[in-house]
């Protein structure tokens, strides 16, 4: 059994930690190696080198440390916004009449407006570290994109945003945001790159995908000397950079002596949810604790709630490693009504295999649940929540209010991974009565999955 490091070493005098936590170090089943989609082979580290920052890629193939040092010059930059605050919602629990105690992390707080931020400082770092002369991505609803920008600012590197074209129209505020930062951003899919191309000629006037825009991302990476590609979420390497937020959590609870019953957060490509319970995972890992822990999806975008474990594709474009995860799909779209966000057809490996190990649970909700619980919150709270992280307020309401019922005063904490004053749109849409809840259909999905890999 491994040691479980005490606090007083964890965190210097600001409580900022010095480690991030590697969940995977914990797990006995440990998550699925990433896969050459050609051989079927474990992708090696020579073969991951050639598409993404060297140390990045240790920390992807890393799954028994603990405990990884955080270097100084990261440090130094979350220090200009972290800790960030873990917040008791008396309000809320006021406004809901629970007895139930609800606390949030709220990550929102960075010009970037969300969690995206912890992981992009890192992942620039070692790109500096390097010596590469800047990084390609992604970026969907432009999160991602935007605190990538930041962070290449800060170190000086050249970043490349391929966006997803409907949000590219959609967002502009969002453009306008990472090129002020110095970022060149390309609406996805564009003629810049043969997958580009390949992909408008089958499907003319398409409004992209994060799919299709990180086959683009990686494809322009490895065709430009001095560059590699960098991903938001689903990686491993990610979810252990997100750890500061559970391990910040997890120090200020114990610190008032209050232990959860309920964690919750929103999962997309499950970083912001891994970050947050990796302290407390740990624990339930090892059998000192038991934490009941909620991964809340849309119902639109169902991955774990309706999805297939297997190894699939993680763009497109079929051009990036192939992953074990549960999976809607890599062709799979979800409806052009969803507003929502959390868009993306896999699961973080990690939280693919604790789900199958029956270690968390899953939950979708509708979008206009999900807006009616926002709306909600930014009355009672203040804070206008980025209609991802409402996804955990709507499951978070909806647990108090069983306990209003049953009279337990349990204790509730998620995550509030962002704010949502670019999401403007979609809260229009909700207030003007034009939303409204798709569900793909069984047929829908079956037609997605017979296009799985063939792994024998
Ligand atoms: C990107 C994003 C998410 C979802 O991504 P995960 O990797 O699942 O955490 C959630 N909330 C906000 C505000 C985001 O920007």
């Amino acid at each position: 059994m491994k040691q479980e490091i005490p606090y007083k070493i964890y965190l210097d005098e600001t409580e900022l930690p010095k480690y991030w936590y590697n969940l995977r170090a914990f797990m006995k089943n440990k998550p699925a190696p990433l896969l050459n989609p050609v051989t079927k082979q474990p992708m090696t580290e020579d073969e991951l080198s050639e598409v993404f920052c060297r140390e990045l890629v240790k920390q992807e193939l890393d799954d028994t440390t603990p405990y990884i040092p955080i270097p100084d010059e990261i440090r130094d930059f979350y220090k200009m916004y972290r800790p960030a605050p873990l917040v008791r919602a008396y309000c809320l629990e006021k406004a809901l009449d629970t007895p139930a105690h609800i606390y949030y992390k709220f990550e929102g707080n960075n010009t970037s407006g969300s969690h995206k931020l912890n992981s992009a400082i890192a992942q620039a770092y070692y790109a500096k570290q390097q010596g590469l002369k800047g990084v390609t991505t992604e970026t969907g609803a432009g999160q991602w994109g935007t605190a990538l920008s930041m962070a290449c600012s800060y170190f000086g590197l050249d970043c490349k945003v391929y966006m997803v074209k409907v949000s590219y129209e959609q967002k502009p505020f969002r453009r306008e945001v990472m090129r002020t930062y110095g970022a060149n951003v390309t609406p996805s899919p564009s003629t810049t790159t043969a997958v580009g191309r390949k992909i408008l000629e089958e499907f003319p006037g398409t409004g992209g995908s994060l799919g299709c825009a990180i086959s683009e991302a990686v494809e322009a990476a490895t065709n430009m000397e001095g560059y590699r590609y960098v991903l938001g979420s689903v990686l491993n390497q990610v979810l252990l950079h997100q750890s500061v937020i559970g391990v910040e959590t997890k120090t200020a609870l114990d610190k008032y002596g209050v232990t959860p019953d309920i964690i919750i957060g929103c999962a997309g490509g499950g970083s912001n949810l891994g970050g947050l319970i990796s302290p407390f995972m740990g624990e339930k890992l090892q059998g000192k604790a038991n934490y009941r822990i909620i991964a809340v999806e849309p119902a639109s975008c169902p991955t774990l709630t309706r999805g297939k474990y297997a190894y699939d594709y993680c763009d497109t474009g079929k051009v990036c490693p192939l992953s074990k995860m549960y999976t809607l799909g890599s062709g799979f779209i979800p409806s052009a009504s969803h507003a929502g966000g959390l868009r993306y057809h896999g699961m973080t490996s990690t939280l693919s295999q604790l789900y199958d190990d029956g270690l968390m649970e899953a939950t979708s909700v509708k979008q206009t649940e999900v807006f009616e619980a926002a709306e909600y919150f930014a009355r009672v709270e203040g804070i206008l929540p980025a209609p991802e992280s409402s996804h955990a307020i709507r499951v978070a309401i909806d647990e108090a209010l069983k306990c209003k019922e049953s009279g337990e005063k349990k204790t509730i904490v998620f995550g509030l991974t962002g704010t949502g004053y670019f999401d403007m749109y979609a809260y229009e849409k909700f207030h003007d009565g034009k939303m409204t809840d798709y569900l793909p259909t069984d047929e829908e999905l079956e037609k997605s999955f017979a296009k799985l890999p063939k792994m024998d």
